[in-house]
């Protein structure tokens, strides 16, 4: 579900109008919107007065609590004063869940521009893809996975699904990478999550326990 605004747009031109713009998106069941996010087609105003048509920058706040992103996207012209709203979006976030009661579990994140938010949900399109051939791999080899929460992943950088060789243990989670990687030298994010646990750069091991959603 998608909130819309009416918000003043001013055009290259000089001209100032009023446009309804997408402010806040519920995403899940609205696989239009997101279409729209990754193919550039949101929130695209034309000029009444010399007819460009272009994209208008506004605040989006874009929640998508299956994968526990909840995005505060500000105007990539603020990325300057970037701390300033990081301290806006925190203030904002406490806010929305002293007023409403609710209880996300999970923390927010800051984007400037509407390219950083489609980066991110190809990317993480992208990363779904290799989780499902890990899936598989892992029950062709009689492996294990451990599910990480999204939030957790996106935090630390990698994949959801950790392949291990010892159900729930995640001391087997190297020797079963090294083998998916192996298996499928496609399969970027787990090649990078291979590099990174060989560097020492991440240790499966300091994982803790995944929290359950
Ligand atoms: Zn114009």
């Amino acid at each position: 579900m998608a909130t819309t605004k009416v918000v003043e747009v001013k055009c290259e031109c000089g001209e100032v109008f009023e446009a309804e713009l997408v402010t806040s998106i519920a995403a899940g069941e609205d696989i239009d919107v997101k279409e729209r996010i990754l193919t550039g087609g949101l929130n695209l105003v034309k000029c009444p007065n010399c007819g460009r048509v272009f994209y208008a920058e506004t605040f989006i706040l874009y929640h998508d609590n299956k994968n526990q992103l909840l995005a505060y996207v500000y105007p990539l012209e603020c990325k300057d004063q970037k701390e300033e709203y990081e301290k806006q979006m925190r203030q904002e976030f406490n806010k929305a869940m002293a007023d409403f009661g609710e209880s996300i579990n999970y923390q927010p994140i800051i984007l400037f521009g509407i390219e950083a938010l489609a980066n991110l949900l190809l990317k993480e399109q992208d990363m779904e893809d290799e989780e499902m051939i890990a899936r598989y791999f892992c029950k062709e080899r009689h492996f294990y996975t451990i599910e990480l929460p999204s939030a957790f992943a996106r935090k630390y950088g990698i994949v959801r699904v950790l392949p291990t060789t010892k159900q729930g243990d995640p001391l087997g989670i190297a020797e079963a990478v090294k083998s998916l990687v192996e298996y499928n030298p496609q399969l970027v994010f787990y090649k990078t999550l291979y590099d990174r646990i060989s560097q020492g750069d991440f240790n499966p091991s300091n994982l803790g326990p995944p929290n359950d959603d």
